[in-house]
This record gives structure tokens, C-alpha cells and sequence, in this order.
């Protein structure tokens, strides 16, 4: 008799399971609280899938010899209680690929922000230099899809803290921890350890011969590695820290406009205006990437003429036009108050600021002295707007709500004047008004180009 597999969850994880779980020879049942999108119903039947939507059927769930659960679903639910109180085995997505990867090798991604640039950057890295590598896990195919349909020698992997909280053998031979700060508290009871601990688990079973590659000026980060006892275990890892504040010796450091890389005997320099993506975070982001293909034994000359002709993602840090002298850039991407910062940092012109949406409970003080020294007014957008006024109404003059991108685009427009830029980089979710960051992006796009 084939094991029985029970994944919970039918989105891009859940079915990629589902479909690895069959081709692999399990009976497969697949069920979800919600409705399934069509091209993921279509997908199941045609391969024979059982599946369930719209609730879950107790009886064809607890009979599971193992259940494969998908990130977006907590522990809390009562059906994974359930499950668990029945003893049954819980696994991710992600470590469910893990088992079938074969021979392929894993460089896996985690961090608060700049997960999918320095994955897609990493990615246009190996591919330059002739690796069979795709990108994939929180982004484009989830890691079991691609294990399906096009396993590959090397998978580079952007995995999120939702997805390492399920693993239990995952080992990534290199592992990027690009920055912590606090995000999705709600999914870690508002313990900002818990979250710490959950970004670490990327390291868990890594050996010596594996690499770990993190930001050293990020202070989470190197608090939590310093202080005895506090990850659960021992990191074995090889380390290459990356930093932009100090010359290390091993990993990669930025100096007076130049970035020196070393992951074997010597160093080797790099100007790091050869670097299409700019601002501070993206330098961090390409470092990791850098170091990354170094390990992986690409050339130098390989290296560099990546890093010049890489072409950033859309809604992050993104310029969409200038009109009349005002500069637009969509950054609709930056769902917490981490990205915006470094958003503001990055601004070398003043500012009308487009700030707002869902708020996960925002610490907007960490905005004050940027806001202060380069805002010169603030667009809301989104349906409740006070948490952002009481932060900002004694330090910025003007502070106007909208409820639509088209709205907060001529408003800020309004308040711009020649040499200014006009910035969307929310700090907040953005399903209030918006399907998604992607279709605030867009219609934020729009908009400008329609004035
Ligand atoms: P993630 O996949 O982790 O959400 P993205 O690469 O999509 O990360 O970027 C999300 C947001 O964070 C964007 O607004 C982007 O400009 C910003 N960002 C990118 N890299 C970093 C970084 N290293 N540190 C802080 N913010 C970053």
C-alpha cells in the first residue's frame, strides 16, 4: 500500500506538493479552507489528485501517514491541531522537496527584506556563468514544482521564516541570512525571538563544509550568534559575513567605493559602480550574491559582468518616470518600516513620502530622523491613516489621506515641485485597497503615466 500524503493548503506550495507526492507514487489528498484558483484545480484533476476546497473533511485528513503543510498556514489552526493531537507527522513544502532533490545543490535565501533581489541576483549570476540553476521556493515555482517539472544541478532558494519553521533534515550548502527586523509578529505570538530563532533554522543543519553568509553590521544578527545558547545550537558553518562598516577577512566588505571579496586565498576588488542595482541595501544584496557565486567557483570577469548587466525587479526601488522635473519610484514592495528606511536612505533629493496601507503594527519612530531631514510631505494611502499622523504631524507640514493609488499620485504630485521625488514606499501591507503590492505597484504606475 503507497503512503498516504495529506497536504493542507492548495496554492503554489500545496500543489506543487501534490504533484511531487504523486509523481513520486503516494495516494495524495489535497485539501484547503478556502477556493483554489482555477489553474491550480485544473492542474490537480488533470493529474488525478484528490482534493477537497472550501473546508476540511476530518475523516479523509487524519488517516494521513504524514501531512505536508503550506507557509501560510499556522500552527494555529484548529486543523493543524488536529492533526498533530493525532500524532501524525507535519512537514513543509519545502522539506518535502528537500528529499527529491536528488543530487541538485541548494544555496538558500532568508532574511526581513531583500530576499527575492539578492535571489534573482544570485540566480542571473550562476546562469551568466553557464550553471543549470532556476530560482525559486517563496518565488516564481515552489521548490517542489521545480523539482517536478525541471529539477536542475543548482536551486537557488528564497525561503521565508514560515517555511523554515517546518523543516526538520533541509540543509542548504550555502545560506544567506540578509538582515533581521521585526516582521509577521503576529505569526510568532509578538516574541521577536521566536521570529530570530525562526530565520536561524536556515543554518540548522548545516555542516563545516557549508557556507553561511550574513550581514555582520546587522545587529540582531550578530547578537543573536554571540549570545550563548540563544539559536538552540551550535552554528558549524564555514562563516563569510559581509559588511559595509569594517574589513573582514573572510566574506566580503565594502571600502571607499570598491568591494573586496574573498572566499578562498586572496581578495579580489570590485568598484562597486559597476553595480546595476544601487542604494546601501542593494550593496548588501549583491555582496551576498557575490559571495555566493565566488563559493560556487565562478570567475571574477564572470562575476562583474553580471553584476553590470542585471536588471532590477519591478515595485522595488523602481523608477517609473520623471515629469516636469519630479521624479517617480515605485518601492511598492516595502511592506515594513525596515525597506522604507533604507528607501529614505537611499534618497538624495527631497521627498514627498506615499506611506500607508495595512499596518502590522508599525514602529514609525525608527522613520523620524529621515523623515525629518528629507520629507517634505507625507500622501497617505490606505484606509486608516491615524497611526501615521500621530507619528509624523509634529515633524512633517503637510500630511493628506487618499484611498486610491490614482488619488495619492496627483496629490503628491500637487506637492511637488522641480527636483523633488515622488516615493511609494508604503511600510505596510496592502490588502486594505489593494489585491497586492504588485497591483498597488501597477496601478501606482498607471497613474504616473497618466498625468
Ligand atoms: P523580500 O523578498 O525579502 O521581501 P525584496 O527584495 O522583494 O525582499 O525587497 C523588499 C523591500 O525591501 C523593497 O522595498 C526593497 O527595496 C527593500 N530591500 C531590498 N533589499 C533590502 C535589504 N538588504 N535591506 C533592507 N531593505 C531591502
Amino acid at each position: 500500500m503507497p503512503e498516504r500524503i495529506v497536504i493542507i493548503g492548495g496554492g503554489e506550495s500545496g500543489t506543487g506538493a501534490a504533484l511531487l507526492a504523486s509523481q513520486k507514487g503516494f495516494e495524495v489528498f489535497l485539501s484547503d479552507a478556502g477556493s483554489l484558483k482555477e489553474e491550480y484545480r485544473n492542474e490537480l484533476s488533470h493529474h488525478g489528485i484528490a482534493f477537497e476546497e472550501g473546508g476540511h473533511s476530518l475523516d479523509n485528513i487524519l488517516n494521513a501517514d504524514y501531512v505536508v503543510k503550506s507557509p501560510g498556514i499556522s500552527d494555529k489552526t484548529e486543523i493543524i491541531k488536529a492533526i498533530r493531537e493525532k500524532g501524525i507527522r507535519i512537514i513543509g513544502e519545502v522539506e518535502f522537496a528537500f528529499h527529491f532533490k536528488g543530487k541538485g545543490r541548494i544555496v538558500a535565501i532568508t532574511g526581513t527584506n531583500g530576499k527575492s533581489t539578492t535571489t534573482v541576483l544570485t540566480y542571473h549570476l550562476f546562469r551568466n556563468a553557464g550553471l543549470d540553476c532556476a530560482a525559486c521556493g517563496n518565488i516564481g515555482y515552489s521548490f517542489a514544482r521545480q523539482v517536478v517539472f525541471k529539477p536542475c544541478d543548482v536551486y537557488v532558494l528564497e525561503i521565508s521564516s514560515f517555511q523554515l519553521d517546518d523543516i526538520v533534515d533541509f540543509r542548504p550548502e550555502i545560506a544567506i541570512l540578509t538582515n533581521i527586523t521585526e516582521d509577521h509578529l503576529d505569526r510568532y505570538d509578538y516574541q521577536f525571538e521566536k521570529y530570530i530563532r525562526s530565520k536561524f533554522r536556515i543554518v540548522m543543519n548545516q555542516k563545516e563544509n557549508d557556507a553561511f553568509i550574513y550581514n555582520a553590521d546587522d545587529e540582531v544578527i550578530t547578537k543573536a550568534m554571540n549570545q550563548p545558547g540563544f539559536i538552540g545550537y551550535d552554528i558549524k558553518s564555514t562563516l563569510f559575513p559581509i559588511s559595509m562598516k569594517k574589513e573582514i577577512p573572510m566574506g566580503a566588505f565594502i571600502k571607499d567605493g570598491d568591494m573586496y571579496l574573498r572566499t578562498g586565498n586572496e581578495f579580489t576588488r570590485m568598484s562597486i559602480f559597476d553595480f546595476a542595482l544601487k542604494g546601501k541595501h542593494n550593496y548588501y544584496n549583491t555582496m551576498a550574491a557575490c559571495v555566493a557565486s565566488s563559493l560556487m567557483e565562478i570567475r571574477n570577469e564572470k562575476i562583474r559582468e553580471a553584476l553590470r548587466s542585471f536588471e532590477a525587479l519591478e515595485h522595488r526601488m523602481e523608477p517609473v518616470a520623471t515629469i516636469r522635473g519630479v521624479e517617480f519610484i515605485n518601492d511598492s514592495k516595502s511592506t515594513n518600516v525596515n525597506s522604507t528606511w533604507y528607501a529614505l536612505e537611499s534618497m538624495t533629493k527631497p521627498v514627498i513620502l506615499i506611506l500607508g496601507g495595512l499596518d502590522k503594527g508599525n514602529d514609525y519612530s525608527l522613520l523620524t530622523d529621515l523623515v525629518k531631514e528629507k520629507v517634505k510631505a507625507i500622501v497617505c494611502l490606505g484606509k486608516d491613516n491615524r497611526r501615521i499622523h500621530e507619528a509624523f504631524q509634529s515633524i512633517v507640514p503637510v500630511i493628506i489621506d487618499t484611498d486610491s493609488a490614482e488619488k495619492a499620485v496627483h496629490a503628491a504630485y500637487r506637492l511637488a515641485e522641480k527636483g523633488d521625488v515622488v516615493l511609494l514606499s508604503p511600510a505596510c501591507a496592502s490588502f486594505d485597497l489593494f489585491k497586492n503590492y504588485e497591483d498597488r505597484g501597477k496601478q501606482f504606475k498607471k497613474a504616473v503615466k497618466e498625468l
